[in-house]
Protein backbone atom coordinates (compact mmCIF):
# COMPACT_ATOMS: atom_id res chain seq x y z
CA UNK A 1 0.00 0.00 0.00
CA UNK A 2 1.28 2.87 -0.73
CA UNK A 3 1.59 6.05 2.03
CA UNK A 4 -1.22 8.47 2.55
CA UNK A 5 -2.10 11.36 4.66
CA UNK A 6 -5.06 10.41 6.83
CA UNK A 7 -7.91 13.58 8.19
CA UNK A 8 -10.98 12.55 9.85
CA UNK A 9 -13.55 15.26 9.56
CA UNK A 10 -16.07 16.49 11.49
CA UNK A 11 -18.11 18.27 9.50
CA UNK A 12 -19.01 18.37 5.60
CA UNK A 13 -17.32 22.10 5.19
CA UNK A 14 -14.59 20.78 6.88
CA UNK A 15 -14.16 17.53 4.56
CA UNK A 16 -15.18 19.34 1.87
CA UNK A 17 -12.27 22.24 2.09
CA UNK A 18 -9.52 19.32 3.25
CA UNK A 19 -10.32 17.23 -0.49
CA UNK A 20 -9.97 20.68 -1.85
CA UNK A 21 -11.09 18.77 -4.89
CA UNK A 22 -7.66 17.32 -5.34
CA UNK A 23 -7.10 14.57 -8.27
CA UNK A 24 -4.73 13.10 -5.05
CA UNK A 25 -7.67 13.21 -2.15
CA UNK A 26 -10.70 10.66 -1.81
CA UNK A 27 -13.33 10.43 0.78
CA UNK A 28 -13.55 7.63 3.15
CA UNK A 29 -16.55 5.88 4.11
CA UNK A 30 -16.36 2.38 6.07
CA UNK A 31 -13.25 1.91 3.93
CA UNK A 32 -14.91 -1.40 2.09
CA UNK A 33 -14.11 -1.27 -1.66
CA UNK A 34 -11.21 1.78 -1.54
CA UNK A 35 -8.63 0.29 1.31
CA UNK A 36 -9.28 -3.63 -1.06
CA UNK A 37 -8.35 -1.01 -4.00
CA UNK A 38 -5.49 0.22 -2.10
CA UNK A 39 -4.05 -2.57 -0.93
CA UNK A 40 -4.24 -3.78 -4.77
CA UNK A 41 -2.32 -0.29 -5.82
CA UNK A 42 -5.72 0.59 -8.11
CA UNK A 43 -5.86 3.63 -5.94
CA UNK A 44 -2.95 5.47 -4.65
CA UNK A 45 -4.84 8.54 -2.77
CA UNK A 46 -2.62 11.24 -1.65
CA UNK A 47 -4.84 12.02 1.07
CA UNK A 48 -8.03 10.03 2.45
CA UNK A 49 -10.82 12.41 4.23
CA UNK A 50 -12.59 10.31 6.63
CA UNK A 51 -16.28 11.16 6.85
CA UNK A 52 -17.83 7.91 8.11
CA UNK A 53 -18.95 9.63 11.14
CA UNK A 54 -20.83 12.51 9.06
CA UNK A 55 -25.02 12.43 7.92
CA UNK A 56 -25.49 9.15 9.90
CA UNK A 57 -29.41 10.11 10.32
CA UNK A 58 -32.26 9.20 8.82
CA UNK A 59 -35.31 11.00 9.39
CA UNK A 60 -38.62 11.52 7.81
CA UNK A 61 -39.08 15.11 5.74
CA UNK A 62 -42.23 17.15 5.45
CA UNK A 63 -43.12 16.18 2.65
CA UNK A 64 -42.95 12.99 2.92
CA UNK A 65 -39.94 11.70 1.45
CA UNK A 66 -37.33 9.92 3.81
CA UNK A 67 -33.27 11.21 4.03
CA UNK A 68 -30.55 8.55 4.36
CA UNK A 69 -27.66 10.57 5.47
CA UNK A 70 -25.01 9.16 3.60
CA UNK A 71 -22.50 8.02 6.24
CA UNK A 72 -25.11 5.51 7.12
CA UNK A 73 -24.11 2.25 7.35
CA UNK A 74 -26.09 -0.55 5.13
CA UNK A 75 -26.94 -2.35 8.18
CA UNK A 76 -28.48 1.09 9.83
CA UNK A 77 -30.44 1.75 6.60
CA UNK A 78 -31.72 -2.20 6.26
CA UNK A 79 -32.49 -1.97 9.50
CA UNK A 80 -34.65 0.94 10.03
CA UNK A 81 -38.55 0.59 10.76
CA UNK A 82 -39.60 3.37 8.25
CA UNK A 83 -37.42 1.82 5.74
CA UNK A 84 -38.59 -1.51 6.17
CA UNK A 85 -41.94 -0.43 6.36
CA UNK A 86 -42.68 2.15 3.42
CA UNK A 87 -39.56 0.90 1.48
CA UNK A 88 -39.05 -3.04 2.00
CA UNK A 89 -37.80 -3.41 -1.23
CA UNK A 90 -34.45 -1.20 -0.10
CA UNK A 91 -33.96 -3.53 2.77
CA UNK A 92 -34.01 -6.41 0.86
CA UNK A 93 -31.86 -5.55 -1.74
CA UNK A 94 -29.28 -4.44 0.93
CA UNK A 95 -29.76 -7.32 2.58
CA UNK A 96 -29.18 -9.75 -0.67
CA UNK A 97 -25.53 -7.54 -0.85
CA UNK A 98 -22.22 -8.88 0.82
CA UNK A 99 -21.66 -10.11 4.39
CA UNK A 100 -23.28 -9.01 7.76
CA UNK A 101 -19.94 -7.88 8.44
CA UNK A 102 -19.53 -5.67 5.54
CA UNK A 103 -23.16 -4.44 5.47
CA UNK A 104 -21.99 -2.91 9.16
CA UNK A 105 -19.29 -1.39 7.98
CA UNK A 106 -20.08 -0.01 4.36
CA UNK A 107 -21.82 3.18 4.20
CA UNK A 108 -24.41 4.88 2.00
CA UNK A 109 -22.30 6.72 0.25
CA UNK A 110 -19.73 4.38 -0.30
CA UNK A 111 -22.56 2.31 -1.40
CA UNK A 112 -22.96 4.31 -4.71
CA UNK A 113 -18.92 4.85 -4.82
CA UNK A 114 -18.25 1.35 -5.56
CA UNK A 115 -16.20 0.37 -7.64
CA UNK A 116 -17.04 -2.24 -10.39
CA UNK A 117 -15.52 -5.94 -9.59
CA UNK A 118 -14.41 -6.43 -13.12
CA UNK A 119 -11.26 -9.02 -12.68
CA UNK A 120 -9.25 -6.84 -15.01
CA UNK A 121 -9.78 -3.88 -13.22
CA UNK A 122 -8.37 -5.24 -9.96
CA UNK A 123 -5.38 -7.36 -11.82
CA UNK A 124 -2.66 -4.32 -12.61
CA UNK A 125 -1.29 -6.33 -14.89
CA UNK A 126 -3.87 -6.58 -17.48
CA UNK A 127 -4.89 -3.59 -19.56
CA UNK A 128 -8.08 -1.63 -18.47
CA UNK A 129 -9.57 1.22 -19.59
CA UNK A 130 -11.00 2.42 -16.31
CA UNK A 131 -7.93 2.05 -14.44
CA UNK A 132 -5.27 3.41 -17.39
CA UNK A 133 -7.51 5.51 -19.56
CA UNK A 134 -6.13 4.72 -23.03
CA UNK A 135 -4.71 1.14 -22.08
CA UNK A 136 -7.43 -1.11 -23.25
CA UNK A 137 -9.91 -3.63 -22.49
CA UNK A 138 -9.07 -7.27 -21.53
CA UNK A 139 -11.97 -7.93 -20.57
CA UNK A 140 -13.93 -7.88 -24.43
CA UNK A 141 -11.62 -10.81 -25.66
CA UNK A 142 -11.63 -12.68 -22.21
CA UNK A 143 -13.27 -13.72 -19.42
CA UNK A 144 -16.52 -12.17 -19.74
CA UNK A 145 -19.50 -13.94 -18.66
CA UNK A 146 -20.57 -11.23 -15.31
CA UNK A 147 -20.37 -8.31 -18.07
CA UNK A 148 -22.53 -5.86 -19.48
CA UNK A 149 -25.06 -6.58 -22.33
CA UNK A 150 -26.73 -2.93 -22.28
CA UNK A 151 -25.49 0.23 -22.63
CA UNK A 152 -21.43 -0.92 -22.90
CA UNK A 153 -19.01 0.86 -25.19
CA UNK A 154 -15.89 -0.49 -27.07
CA UNK A 155 -14.05 0.99 -24.29
CA UNK A 156 -15.66 -0.66 -21.35
CA UNK A 157 -17.95 -3.72 -20.62
CA UNK A 158 -17.96 -3.97 -17.11
CA UNK A 159 -21.15 -3.41 -14.65
CA UNK A 160 -22.22 -1.85 -11.30
CA UNK A 161 -21.65 -4.12 -8.41
CA UNK A 162 -24.67 -2.36 -6.17
CA UNK A 163 -27.89 -4.09 -5.06
CA UNK A 164 -28.56 -1.02 -3.01
CA UNK A 165 -28.56 1.19 -6.07
CA UNK A 166 -30.54 -1.45 -8.20
CA UNK A 167 -33.30 -0.80 -5.85
CA UNK A 168 -32.47 2.98 -5.18
CA UNK A 169 -32.59 3.55 -9.06
CA UNK A 170 -36.21 1.58 -8.95
CA UNK A 171 -37.66 3.89 -6.24
CA UNK A 172 -36.89 6.94 -8.10
CA UNK A 173 -34.76 8.12 -5.52
CA UNK A 174 -32.40 11.31 -5.09
CA UNK A 175 -28.74 11.50 -4.55
CA UNK A 176 -27.85 14.81 -2.06
CA UNK A 177 -24.58 15.95 -2.57
CA UNK A 178 -22.31 18.97 -1.72
CA UNK A 179 -19.12 21.10 -2.35
CA UNK A 180 -17.52 24.33 -2.92
CA UNK A 181 -20.53 26.06 -4.80
CA UNK A 182 -23.17 24.63 -2.58
CA UNK A 183 -25.49 21.82 -2.32
CA UNK A 184 -27.45 20.11 -5.07
CA UNK A 185 -29.45 17.16 -6.03
CA UNK A 186 -30.00 14.59 -8.82
CA UNK A 187 -31.85 11.65 -9.72
CA UNK A 188 -29.68 8.56 -8.83
CA UNK A 189 -30.88 7.54 -12.74
CA UNK A 190 -28.49 10.64 -13.39
CA UNK A 191 -25.28 10.45 -11.01
CA UNK A 192 -24.16 7.11 -11.97
CA UNK A 193 -22.55 7.18 -15.90
CA UNK A 194 -22.54 5.07 -18.87
CA UNK A 195 -18.64 4.14 -20.05
CA UNK A 196 -18.93 6.01 -23.24
CA UNK A 197 -15.11 6.87 -24.17
CA UNK A 198 -14.55 7.72 -20.50
CA UNK A 199 -14.89 4.72 -18.46
CA UNK A 200 -12.72 5.98 -15.77
CA UNK A 201 -15.64 8.48 -14.64
CA UNK A 202 -18.46 7.01 -13.28
CA UNK A 203 -20.49 9.17 -11.46
CA UNK A 204 -21.24 12.67 -12.35
CA UNK A 205 -19.65 14.34 -8.51
CA UNK A 206 -17.95 17.51 -9.62
CA UNK A 207 -14.38 17.61 -8.18
CA UNK A 208 -14.33 17.45 -4.56
CA UNK A 209 -17.97 16.87 -4.17
CA UNK A 210 -19.21 15.01 -0.89
CA UNK A 211 -22.44 12.93 -1.21
CA UNK A 212 -24.41 13.82 2.08
CA UNK A 213 -27.52 11.51 1.93
CA UNK A 214 -30.20 10.08 -0.28
CA UNK A 215 -33.68 10.93 -0.65
CA UNK A 216 -36.20 8.74 -1.00
CA UNK A 217 -39.98 9.98 -2.37
CA UNK A 218 -42.91 8.45 -1.26
CA UNK A 219 -44.57 6.63 -3.42
CA UNK A 220 -47.39 3.52 -3.43
CA UNK A 221 -44.91 0.66 -3.89
CA UNK A 222 -44.42 -0.78 -0.34
CA UNK A 223 -47.28 -3.69 -0.47
CA UNK A 224 -46.07 -4.98 -3.82
CA UNK A 225 -42.00 -4.64 -4.53
CA UNK A 226 -39.45 -7.16 -4.46
CA UNK A 227 -35.30 -7.64 -5.00
CA UNK A 228 -34.28 -11.09 -6.76
CA UNK A 229 -30.88 -11.49 -6.79
CA UNK A 230 -29.45 -14.18 -9.26
CA UNK A 231 -25.73 -15.52 -8.54
CA UNK A 232 -23.36 -18.04 -8.07
CA UNK A 233 -23.80 -18.76 -4.68
CA UNK A 234 -26.29 -18.43 -2.17
CA UNK A 235 -24.33 -15.52 -0.07
CA UNK A 236 -21.47 -13.05 -0.20
CA UNK A 237 -21.64 -12.99 -4.24
CA UNK A 238 -22.28 -10.29 -6.64
CA UNK A 239 -25.33 -10.31 -9.23
CA UNK A 240 -25.19 -12.35 -12.50
CA UNK A 241 -28.35 -10.56 -12.66
CA UNK A 242 -30.92 -8.55 -10.22
CA UNK A 243 -33.90 -7.36 -10.57
CA UNK A 244 -35.71 -4.75 -8.19
CA UNK A 245 -39.48 -4.70 -9.47
CA UNK A 246 -42.59 -2.89 -7.95
CA UNK A 247 -46.60 -2.80 -8.82
CA UNK A 248 -48.83 -0.25 -8.04
CA UNK A 249 -52.47 -1.67 -9.29
CA UNK A 250 -55.89 -0.56 -9.59
CA UNK A 251 -58.80 -2.42 -7.56
CA UNK A 252 -59.30 -4.33 -11.17
CA UNK A 253 -56.20 -5.25 -11.51
CA UNK A 254 -55.05 -2.29 -14.34
CA UNK A 255 -51.33 -1.45 -14.18
CA UNK A 256 -51.75 2.40 -12.59
CA UNK A 257 -47.81 2.34 -12.19
CA UNK A 258 -44.98 -0.16 -12.13
CA UNK A 259 -40.90 0.52 -11.50
CA UNK A 260 -38.51 -2.03 -12.73
CA UNK A 261 -34.43 -1.48 -12.66
CA UNK A 262 -31.71 -4.08 -13.10
CA UNK A 263 -28.49 -4.87 -11.90
CA UNK A 264 -25.44 -7.29 -13.26
CA UNK A 265 -25.93 -6.03 -16.41
CA UNK A 266 -25.03 -2.49 -17.04
CA UNK A 267 -22.18 -0.41 -15.95
CA UNK A 268 -25.29 1.76 -13.75
CA UNK A 269 -28.26 0.47 -12.25
CA UNK A 270 -30.31 0.29 -15.37
CA UNK A 271 -33.62 1.59 -15.15
CA UNK A 272 -36.28 -0.41 -17.21
CA UNK A 273 -37.85 3.17 -18.00
CA UNK A 274 -39.50 1.29 -21.15
CA UNK A 275 -41.18 -1.71 -19.53
CA UNK A 276 -42.93 1.27 -17.25
CA UNK A 277 -43.86 2.89 -19.73
CA UNK A 278 -45.48 -0.05 -22.22
CA UNK A 279 -47.04 -1.55 -18.97
CA UNK A 280 -48.90 1.71 -17.43
CA UNK A 281 -52.82 1.11 -18.37
CA UNK A 282 -52.52 -2.54 -18.97
CA UNK A 283 -53.96 -5.20 -17.05
CA UNK A 284 -50.90 -7.12 -14.73
CA UNK A 285 -50.83 -10.28 -16.46
CA UNK A 286 -47.71 -12.20 -17.60
CA UNK A 287 -48.17 -11.62 -21.33
CA UNK A 288 -48.08 -7.86 -21.00
CA UNK A 289 -44.77 -8.40 -18.57
CA UNK A 290 -43.19 -10.45 -21.11
CA UNK A 291 -43.80 -8.37 -24.10
CA UNK A 292 -42.34 -5.16 -22.45
CA UNK A 293 -39.48 -6.94 -20.86
CA UNK A 294 -38.26 -7.93 -24.63
CA UNK A 295 -38.60 -3.84 -25.57
CA UNK A 296 -36.30 -3.15 -23.05
CA UNK A 297 -34.10 -5.83 -23.89
CA UNK A 298 -34.35 -5.41 -27.69
CA UNK A 299 -31.45 -3.06 -27.52
CA UNK A 300 -28.94 -5.90 -25.68
CA UNK A 301 -25.23 -6.60 -26.78
CA UNK A 302 -24.21 -9.42 -25.47
CA UNK A 303 -20.65 -10.95 -25.34
CA UNK A 304 -19.29 -13.85 -26.54
CA UNK A 305 -19.50 -15.24 -22.41
CA UNK A 306 -22.60 -13.92 -21.72
CA UNK A 307 -25.55 -13.88 -24.19
CA UNK A 308 -27.46 -16.25 -21.41
CA UNK A 309 -27.99 -13.25 -19.78
CA UNK A 310 -30.44 -11.98 -21.73
CA UNK A 311 -33.04 -14.05 -21.64
CA UNK A 312 -32.22 -14.38 -17.67
CA UNK A 313 -33.04 -11.20 -17.13
CA UNK A 314 -36.37 -11.39 -19.36
CA UNK A 315 -36.98 -14.78 -17.34
CA UNK A 316 -36.03 -13.14 -13.75
CA UNK A 317 -38.46 -9.78 -14.42
CA UNK A 318 -41.35 -11.49 -16.11
CA UNK A 319 -41.64 -13.87 -12.51
CA UNK A 320 -41.24 -11.05 -9.90
CA UNK A 321 -43.65 -9.15 -11.87
CA UNK A 322 -45.85 -11.97 -12.15
CA UNK A 323 -45.65 -12.39 -8.17
CA UNK A 324 -46.15 -9.20 -7.54
CA UNK A 325 -49.38 -9.09 -9.51
CA UNK A 326 -50.77 -12.25 -8.14
CA UNK A 327 -50.12 -10.87 -4.48
CA UNK A 328 -52.63 -9.77 -1.81
CA UNK A 329 -51.03 -6.79 -0.03
FE1 LIG B 1 -11.38 -2.30 -17.39
FE2 LIG B 1 -13.92 -1.93 -18.01
FE3 LIG B 1 -12.44 -3.47 -19.54
FE4 LIG B 1 -13.05 -4.29 -17.08
S1 LIG B 1 -14.47 -3.98 -18.74
S2 LIG B 1 -11.04 -4.39 -18.11
S3 LIG B 1 -13.13 -2.34 -15.98
S4 LIG B 1 -12.15 -1.26 -19.20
Amino acid sequence: MTPFRYERALDARTAIAVHGGSSGARYLGGGTNLVDLMRETVERPETLVDVSRLSRDIAELADGSLRIGAGATNTEVAAHPTVRSRFPLLSRAILNGASGQIRNMATVGGNLLQRTRCLYFYDTAARCNKREPGAGCDAIGGFNRMHAILGASPSCVAVHPSDMCVALAALAAEVEMEGAGGQRRMALTDFHRLPGDEPHIETALRPGELITAVILPPGPFAARSVYRKVRDRSSYAFAVVAVAAALDLEPDGTIRDARLAFGGVAHKPWRAWAVESALRGLGAAPEAFDAAVRLELADAVPLPGNGFKVDLTRRVAVAVLSELARSVP
